[in-house]
């Protein structure tokens, strides 16, 4: 058992915990493939472009041509028309253009394309005043990928470009890992789902919403178990049986060491506790355990420490679990606008919004930092990272930001 790990040597040591899963892949089509991880290599099946093309519209030429010995302006008869589509059928002749347009295949011998622009057209005839090279504007096949190359390594997730590419290929369908099997449950006396009305003391769970909007982006089935009393016997009977067929449970609430916090010990009895007191503000208690092959997380009942341990700590699990290589989040430097108050010991995450000014990126936090408030995210796009080992910050400082765009995907 260790205490008071550095956020990267947490998440180091998480990793470490989780074997990449030889699971056999699923073969789904690509409109189901979004966010999935690719099981095996895609190698391009087929040169893309398939044909040589044009890239402009203009005039399909072959520039070894007499006619292009002399200087420029050329005279050519025009032979016919390449539409995208609808290809001219015959060879170049010499010393003779093809009226050509973007996309259209190129006429076998023609190697250049003389853009519009360089031209003048009178009936039956083009005037170019410009002498073409060979490959102006052509796309060889395979400029793009070609036949037999890799496309999509095994680790990939596939976002909506690499679908394109795949789809691009002419591939239907792509073999992904299985989702990962994710159970989620909240524990405390005092949370309550609407429309329940409220009782003195009662608050609405607000922790399964988001960490099961947050586990969406990514290739997770998420079973949410509700809320679960601060009951040690329930506790244990909900993650037993969570944990028998699930790949992952995640908890929150319950793990720090208040009377009524009884997740550790439950870990505990049931399987293996690894609980990282972590040096990070906000979600310092946090537990890490197993039963059998199934990872536990308990993290901390306030919402904003549950989302902050959750995007840093579990998500990049979730991921590695669900076959995807490992991807440290992207971080950018921002020029601090307000002073941030810090007692050095752990790194803070604030909630931030950064803007661009003619200097580069500004960030400010957001409105009063408690852990309690989800209202911090509100116009929030950032976390700002406040070092460990740093005091206070005056305004003007460098920090690092981790923009949403990269946390949240
Ligand atoms: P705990 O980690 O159980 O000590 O909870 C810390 C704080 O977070 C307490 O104020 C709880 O009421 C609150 N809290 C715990 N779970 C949730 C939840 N699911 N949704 C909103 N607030 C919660
Ligand atoms: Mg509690």
């Amino acid at each position: 058992m260790r205490e008071f790990l550095g956020v990267d040597e947490a998440l180091t040591l998480l990793q470490s915990r989780v074997a990449v899963p030889s699971r056999n892949g699923e073969r789904v089509t690509l409109r189901e493939a979004r966010g999935r991880i690719a099981a095996a290599a895609v190698v391009a099946p087929i040169d893309l472009p398939p044909f040589p093309a044009s890239a402009m519209d203009g005039y399909a030429v072959c520039s070894r041509d007499p006619i292009f010995a002399a200087a420029p302006p050329y005279r050519l008869p025009v032979q016919g028309t390449s539409l995208a589509g609808s290809p001219w059928p015959s060879e170049l002749a010499v010393d003779h253009a093809v009226r050509i347009f973007t996309g259209a295949a190129v006429p076998p011998r023609s190697d250049a394309i003389v853009i519009q622009e360089e031209t003048q057209a009178t009936s039956g005839y083009v005037q170019i005043t410009r002498r073409p090279g060979p490959g102006d504007y052509l796309r060889p096949p395979g400029h793009d990928v070609a036949a037999g190359a890799p496309l999509i390594d095994a680790g990939a997730q596939l976002g909506p470009f690499e679908l394109a590419w795949l789809t691009a290929c002419g591939q239907a369908d792509v073999v992904v890992v299985p989702r990962v099997k994710l159970a989620l449950f909240s524990t405390g006396d005092e949370l309550r789902d609407a429309p329940a009305a409220l009782g003195t003391g009662q608050i609405y769970d607000s922790n399964r919403m988001v960490l099961a909007e947050l586990s969406r982006a990514l290739p997770v089935d998420v079973d949410d178990l509700g809320i679960v009393p601060d009951d040690p016997g329930t506790i244990e009977a909900t993650l037993a049986a969570a944990a028998a067929d699930h790949d992952a449970v995640i908890t929150s609430g319950g793990v720090s060491v208040g009377d009524a916090d009884h997740v550790r010990a439950v870990i505990e009895r049931l399987g293996s506790l690894e609980f990282w007191k972590i040096a990070i503000r906000p979600g310092k208690p946090f537990a890490y355990g197993r039963i059998g092959s199934c990872h536990l997380f308990g993290l901390p009942g306030n919402p904003v420490s549950a989302i902050v341990t959750f995007l840093l700590l579990v998500k990049p699990v979730l991921l590695q679990l669900a076959g995807a290589r490992t991807q440290d989040p992207l971080r950018v430097a921002a020029t601090l606008q307000t002073r941030i108050e810090h007692t050095a010991g752990r790194t803070e995450y604030q909630r931030g919004r950064y803007t661009m000014d003619a200097r580069g990126l500004a960030v400010s936090p957001t409105s009063d930092q408690s852990s309690n408030r989800l209202g911090s995210f509100y116009e929030a796009n950032c976390l700002i990272e406040v070092p460990r080992a740093c005091g206070d910050l005056a305004p003007h400082t460098t920090v690092m930001v981790l923009p949403f765009g990269g946390l949240l995907n």
